[in-house]
């Protein structure tokens, strides 16, 4: 009886574990450690690519080096305003969930000594072909 008791634990916590583990859009036993900056697809280890510090599903990794990419428009971001930052996050949402033109965004933090802030140097980069679509 116990033992049986134990048993249906351990099943409901397997279940809530597996149910609430951040899944890889591609295999769905798999534990995502990454996200594609292009589609935000969640990706597993075996699905991610990394290049230049950057994660990609697979699809958007051979994108990401057949095209040249041009950083379009730039963001600083601090704990006190983000604004600028969340409109260069609109923008590449909008354009990829509307139109699939795809951008990926890079972050640097960089210290302001003066203000005391951490500030995220936000960087947008679209490829070539695609500019007109995010100047503003
Ligand atoms: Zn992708
Ligand atoms: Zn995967």
């Amino acid at each position: 009886m116990t033992y049986s008791l134990l048993i249906t634990f351990i099943l409901i916590g397997l279940f809530i574990y597996f149910t609430r583990m951040r899944k890889c859009h591609f295999h769905y036993f798999r534990k995502a450690l990454n996200q594609c900056q292009i589609c935000e697809n969640l990706l597993c280890k075996k699905c991610n690519n990394s290049f230049d510090s950057l994660n990609f599903c697979p699809t958007h990794a051979n994108l990401y080096k057949q095209k040249k990419w041009i950083p379009i428009q730039k963001a600083v971001a601090t704990s006190d305003c983000s604004d600028d930052a969340v409109k260069l996050y609109e923008l590449k949402d909008n354009l990829w969930r509307k139109e699939s033109i795809p951008s990926f965004l890079t972050t640097v933090y960089e210290i302001n000594e003066e203000k005391d802030l951490i500030e995220s140097h936000i960087t947008l980069y679209c490829t070539e072909g695609d500019i007109k679509y995010f100047k503003i």
